[in-house]
């Protein structure tokens, strides 16, 4: 048996970890026309003491709802305008679902207005300026997706489970419900 030292195998050059696809799909001309009536929401609303963002939600080739974002002006840290256009679409279309809409937004929705679309059954999301843009105007998009991607145990906000006793009480109560409105 001969021992052989084998060369040590090249390292290869660390490739940073490739940023995920901004989307999954490429946008339209059609996609193209309802970001900059977002955009156009988003920049008009700095102008009038907002946020820079804005959304618009479109139901068959119409505009069914628009949102801008109101944090400030509302004192609600929830007027995201993704947020605020899923309010304003399913009042004026009197529903809580959103179903076969298409959410176009000036920027890569948050975490919450992702989740906010999710829970909207919206078909489809299309945004313009990414989380970096928005980073780099001192929003935390960015820092919450990668807050989300690490252990809860290491956040600075605790997150508490602490099971009491009829915690699954609600949920049984929405079971025995006969005609509960599923959404
Ligand atoms: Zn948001």
């Amino acid at each position: 048996m001969t021992d052989t030292i084998a060369a040590a195998p090249a390292v290869p050059t660390p490739v940073p970890t490739p940023v995920p696809p901004a989307g999954s799909e490429a946008g339209t001309e059609q996609d193209a026309r309802w970001l900059t009536a977002a955009v156009d929401l988003a920049t008009r609303n700095v102008a009038e003491g907002g946020g820079p963002f804005g959304a618009v939600v479109v139901v068959d080739g119409r505009v069914v709802g628009t949102g801008q974002n109101r944090v400030t002006r509302d004192l609600d840290p929830t007027a995201h305008a993704e947020v605020q256009a899923i309010r304003d679409a399913c009042r004026a279309l009197g529903t809580f679902s959103l179903a076969g809409a298409t959410m176009y937004t000036s920027c890569e929705p948050c975490p919450l207005c992702l989740a906010a679309t999710l829970w909207a059954r919206v078909d489809r999301v299309v945004f313009a300026a990414d989380r970096h843009d928005a980073a780099r105007a001192g929003f935390d998009d960015s820092a919450f997706y990668a807050l989300f991607a690490q252990d809860r145990a290491t956040w600075s906000m605790p997150v508490v489970a602490h099971r009491v006793d009829g915690a699954d009480a609600p949920m049984r109560a929405w079971l025995d419900l006969t005609e509960r409105v599923r959404y």
